[in-house]
């Protein structure tokens, strides 16, 4: 998911989150929705689709107010469903609260058995992004302000969130003590001096905020009136971001723990070459998450750098089903290759992940069809062998192609020459910084954050 927040008294803080959630798309497309804080009155409109889809000039112009929050969803625990859209708004004794969250619980049946012996069983939806609002506002009623209520309920949570909470007294912006999911403060203007917070810093780009620094993991701001505070709330922090949010999940254009996530690709592409070249006429990319990836590789192989796929970029969600003889006849919504461009040629294709398989399946079955005559896979990414259980969705352990098959079966099912993967050193030699910074789980099944016997059931073999 994308979470953005705005304290911004002079400004249209709807259209500007609307800008922000705009750069923040690629975390999800499922809802977009916005709350906006003019005093104690809160307004909240959300809906299922796109931003450009669910948002108009009209109903920005009906949103004023001087603090915004906002969101656009891609769906982890909880059905695709408006009601399941967010920001989240809970009513308390001190007002509204609005609240986006990107991430995953990992306790949130424990959380909700919790605020139900508490008698808060008024659940709208089913998602762990309401549970934290509300036992939030559960705090705020036994008579805490918003932020030792807000620290009490992070206190019960356990699991990757990175949220940003609006009130009708200011913005907060919040990462957990493992700092799974990324969360950015930016500045606008000078004078006075006004907050962002994003997901990413091309959520900040977009609106011409600067750049200021990442919430730390266990940290909380507050943006108010007086300006911005910072709490260190946990007791021990330790630092996990999500390294698939580098490898696949971010956009290239985003900074993240001072990393450019594009020079990070591209070293993984390089990487990759010096682990495991082989000969071939061009390279070429799965568009998009694998150029970087690609152009990484040829640098560091010599071998050009081609285009062999182009990408209909406006593909997004489609819900209208293909036709039978467009199925039969092996039709591509997505990819079409270049047939001038692949035709006799030995080529290597570069991809940042391969999940299930079926999408490199296809495209391999694409590649040959417009004549290749070798196609070797190379992937920037290690196997992926184990589920997420904080908030990304690569599926459960059994439809993982890498849980259960050797790279020579891989590379038989999805029909290449050859296929290989970065290693896991490698992965993290090219991150520059210290191995156990990131959580890699995904591809080690050590997961940094504890998952309960029940929750891993759930999703492992
Ligand atoms: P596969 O071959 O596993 O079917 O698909 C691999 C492709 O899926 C890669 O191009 C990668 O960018 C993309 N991908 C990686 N992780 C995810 C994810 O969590 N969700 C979705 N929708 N796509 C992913
Ligand atoms: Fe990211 Fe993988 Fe860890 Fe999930 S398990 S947070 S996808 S590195
Ligand atoms: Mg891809």
């Amino acid at each position: 998911c994308g979470v953005f927040g705005i304290y911004a008294p002079d400004e249209d803080v709807a259209k500007l989150t609307y800008f922000g959630l705009f750069a923040l798309q690629h975390r999800g497309q499922e809802s977009a929705g916005i709350a906006t804080f003019e005093g104690e009155q809160v307004r909240l409109y959300k809906n299922m689709g796109l931003v450009s889809q669910v948002f108009n000039e009209d109903i920005l112009n009906q949103m004023p107010g001087t603090i915004a929050v906002g969101h656009t969803r891609y769906s982890t625990t909880g059905s695709s469903r408006v009601v399941n859209a967010q920001p989240a708004v809970v009513n308390t004794r001190l007002g509204s609260l609005a609240l986006a969250h990107n991430g995953n619980l990992v306790n949130a049946s424990e959380l909700r058995t919790h605020l139900e012996n508490r008698n808060y069983n008024e659940f709208l939806t089913t998602t762990d992004s309401e549970m934290i609002a509300i036992a939030i506002g559960a705090e705020v009623d036994q008579g805490k302000d918003w932020l030792e209520a807000a620290i009490s309920a992070f206190n019960l949570c356990e699991g990757a969130y990175s949220l940003v909470i609006g009130t009708p007294e200011g913005v907060m912006g919040v990462r957990d003590p493992h700092g799974v999911r990324p969360l950015v403060i930016g500045t606008l203007g000078t004078n006075p001096m006004r907050y962002v917070l994003a997901s990413e810093t091309c959520g900040l780009d977009i609106i011409g905020a600067e750049y200021l620094r990442d919430v730390e993991p266990g940290e909380l701001v507050w943006i108010t009136e007086a300006g911005m505070a910072s709490f260190h709330w946990s007791q021990k922090p330790q630092r996990k971001l999500c390294i698939f949010e580098m490898i696949y999940f971010a956009r290239p254009d985003s900074v993240m723990q001072d990393e450019s996530i594009y020079s990070y690709r591209l070293r993984l592409g390089r990487q990759l070459a010096k682990e495991a070249a082989t000969d071939a006429d061009i390279v070429i990319a799965v568009p998009d998450s694998g150029v970087p990836a690609a152009i990484g590789f040829s640098q560091e192989s010599g071998i050009p750098y081609a285009e062999g796929l182009i990408k209909n970029r406006y593909v997004g969600r489609t819900f209208i089903q293909p036709t039978q003889s467009m199925r039969e006849s092996g039709i591509r919504m997505k990819l079409n290759p270049l047939k001038d461009v692949l035709a006799g040629k030995r080529v290597i294709i570069v991809d940042d992940s391969i999940v299930r398989g079926t999408t490199s399946r296809k495209i391999v079955k694409a590649l040959r069809d417009a004549g290749a005559t070798e196609v070797h896979m190379r992937v920037s990414a290690p196997p992926v062998t184990h589920p997420c259980f904080y908030g990304i969705d690569t599926d459960s352990q059994d439809q993982l192609i890498a849980a259960t098959k050797s790279v020579e079966e891989i590379a038989e099912q999805i029909g290449v020459d050859s296929l290989a993967y970065v290693s896991w050193d490698g992965m993290m030699l090219a991150t520059q910084d210290n191995a156990n910074t990131f959580c890699s789980a995904c591809f080690t099944g050590d997961y940094p954050i504890p998952v309960p016997e029940r929750l891993k059931r759930s999703k492992l073999m």
